[in-house]
């Protein structure tokens, strides 16, 4: 029987140094927790043929701090976070986000690093790396590059990710100010955004959304907006134009608008 696997070559690595010799020498699809990668071969929407999976580089599953910034290696899960006393303690709205991701199965399997280089503007955790100032760190046999997860994105499901890096980790500076997450989508379980925000009330508010734009997007007039003592409702106004949503068959833009604009209300008013 053919399967959407079937006459697919796949190389596995055991370590990050041999899986970038790997892709050094050939091209190859890294696969990390395969949860997005099979969903495209199942829908033959993938035409990458040539894989390499990396689910065995185990140094990437670390979870640390060093002086004042939270490391998260790219292969760590959501149910690593969910599971993490630091990540509880350093980044409580990570671990928000990763219970309401999929469903158990996905949360074990799905990575940081996969939700970060598939570039869905849905991606859970994009506003919440976003809303913390996390950096992406890339891996090449060349060397190592650190790009602010802001400008890791270059268009629709397009990043700065070349195909001889990796993505290894996820660093994270500590966090000032409470920390607020929520997601709205047609149910609680197993269901993609329609509109997920991140945020920081600190000395400077940190707002960031998902499923609003082709990508994730930081709002940064509509931070300055309160920063600089607008009104919750003038500062709405303004994320209601620094938002670019559309119609699809999840919701309506308007309907997302309306959403993100009343999300932004409820996390000034529950922050206050
Ligand atoms: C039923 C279901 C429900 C889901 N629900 C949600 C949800 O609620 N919220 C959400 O955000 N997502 C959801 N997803 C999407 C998916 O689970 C996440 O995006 C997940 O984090 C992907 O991680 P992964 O390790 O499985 O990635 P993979 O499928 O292995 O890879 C995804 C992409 O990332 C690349 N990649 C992976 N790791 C690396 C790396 N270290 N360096 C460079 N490139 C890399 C791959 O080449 C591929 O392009 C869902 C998926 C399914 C099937």
């Amino acid at each position: 029987m053919r399967t959407a696997t079937s006459g697919l070559d796949l190389a596995r690595a055991t370590s990050v140094d041999e899986a970038l010799r790997i892709l050094r020498d050939e091209p190859r699809m890294p696969v990390a927790g395969a949860t997005d990668v099979y969903v495209g071969l199942n829908f033959g929407t993938l035409p990458q043929t040539r894989f390499l999976d990396i689910w065995g580089c185990d140094e990437l599953r670390a979870i640390r701090v060093h002086g004042d910034t939270l490391s998260l290696g790219a292969l760590v899960t959501y149910t690593a976070c969910i599971a993490s006393p630091l990540v509880r303690e350093w980044l409580p709205m990570l671990v928000e986000a990763s219970r309401l991701v999929g469903g158990v199965q996905i949360q074990n399997r799905g990575t940081l690093g996969g939700n970060l280089a598939n570039a869905s503007p849905a991606g859970d955790s994009l506003p919440v790396l976003a809303a913390a100032d996390a950096t992406v760190v890339l891996r090449s046999l060349s060397g190592e590059r650190r790009v602010p997860v802001t400008a890791f994105f270059t268009g629709y499901r397009a990043t700065v990710l070349r195909p001889e890096e990796l993505i290894v980790a996820i660093e994270v500076p500590h966090v000032e100010g409470r920390q607020w997450f929520r997601k709205v989508g047609t149910r609680a379980a197993q269901a993609i955004s329609k509109v997920v925000i991140a945020a920081v009330r600190g000395p400077s508010p940190r707002i960031a959304l998902g499923s609003v734009a082709p990508t994730m997007v930081r709002a940064h007039d509509t931070e300055r907006a309160l920063a600089s003592g607008a009104s919750i409702d003038d500062a709405a106004n303004i994320l209601g134009r620094e938002i670019a949503p559309i119609d699809d068959v999840r919701s309506t833009g308007d309907y997302r608008r309306t959403v993100a604009m009343n999300l932004l209300r409820r996390f000034w008013s529950e922050t206050a």
